[in-house]
């Protein structure tokens, strides 16, 4: 479908649970900040929240979280998923941390591409910043990833000043050891979180501390940049210096049921009870009125009434 504005929404992001194991600090909240709950959608109307979006022109689904792999149920649904009429393409995200033992059945199932959450090689810094994770887990998660059968492996790493950005090269350098893109994000400000308050860093810090780099191309909200030697891509994405609002082409569906037309404004479409007609009317609704651009994220941006952890990265 066409929204108001000419962008064609073809992709849904899909938060299968708010839970996760780990805790980061640039993602959950403080105690006491922005938290909301509700009762979650059952299996069966994820099925038929992705159909009925699939029938207004979503073609590609994101399952995300929290914690996917927390869901005992993950397979099976993915499965559902993957049966779809008009579904062409399945993507995961997840910290990895429990990617190991999962990573085969997962590619089998239906997953296509997989994106690992990984914003420092450090033990001692990954348990800080997700709040006690295991940097091993989430390694052992990447290897797993790479010898089953995705079609691309991608690494997430949320640019934090004073925290990662003395890694910036190192991180990067797993274009060259592995075949796998190394997405650097800007850290968007979403939980408030004291030890983050100075942390946003442009990611123009990413090709300066890379030296001579040249841009390859632009893929969907990244811009690509490959190292010499590298057998994958560096990708910059900058939701804050450079939105791409005007390319945006998703939409989300958090694990509570409500629709989502725009990550930063807070007015949700509840999808909750409905059957499957009613939730296409609802998606269509949702994308008329998805907003043509988010407040500058730099300026007076004020915390959201969700996290990502419950609205889905
Ligand atoms: N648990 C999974 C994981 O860790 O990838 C999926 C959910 S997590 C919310 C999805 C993505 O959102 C992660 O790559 C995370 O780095 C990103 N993210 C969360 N909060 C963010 C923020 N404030 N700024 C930029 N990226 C953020």
């Amino acid at each position: 479908m066409i929204d108001t504005y000419g962008r064609k929404i073809t992709y849904l992001r899909l938060s299968v649970t708010k839970q996760c194991n780990l805790n980061c600090a640039y993602c959950k909240p403080e105690e006491g900040t922005c938290r909301e709950t509700g009762l979650l959608l059952s299996p069966e109307e994820m099925v038929m929240a992705v159909r009925a979006a699939a029938r207004l022109g979503v073609t590609k689904l994101r399952i995300t979280g929290g914690e996917p792999l927390l869901r005992k149920d993950i397979l099976p649904l993915v499965r559902d998923f993957s049966a779809i009429e008009g579904i062409r393409e399945i993507s995961l995200t997840t910290n990895g941390t429990l990617l190991a033992s999962h990573a085969d059945q997962l590619a089998q199932a239906g997953i296509s591409r997989i994106n690992i959450s990984l914003d420092t090689l450090n033990a001692d810094k990954y348990k800080k910043i997700t709040g006690g994770g295991n940097l091993a887990d989430a390694l052992a998660g990447l290897e797993a990833a790479l010898t089953a059968s995705f079609s691309q492996v991608k690494i997430n790493a949320v640019l934090l000043k004073g925290f990662n950005d003395d890694e910036i090269f190192e991180l990067a350098s797993l274009t060259r050891k592995y075949p796998v893109d190394v997405r650097f994000i800007e850290l968007m400000p979403l939980t408030g979180s004291k030890m983050l308050e100075n942390a946003y860093l442009s990611a123009d810090a990413v090709t300066e501390a890379l030296g001579k780099i040249e841009e390859y191309r632009q893929e969907g909200v990244a811009k690509l940049y490959r190292m010499e030697k590298g057998l994958g891509y560096v990708g910059l994405i900058k939701p804050v210096s450079d939105n791409f609002c005007a390319q945006c082409n998703r939409i989300r569906l958090t694990a509570d049921g409500r629709i989502r037309p725009c990550l930063f404004d807070d007015k949700e479409y509840d999808i909750r009870g409905l059957n499957e007609e009613e939730m296409f009317e609802m998606f269509r609704e949702a994308i008329r009125n998805k907003p043509e651009q988010h407040p500058d994220l730099l300026g007076d941006f004020s915390c959201m009434r969700r996290n990502m952890n419950e609205i889905g990265g």
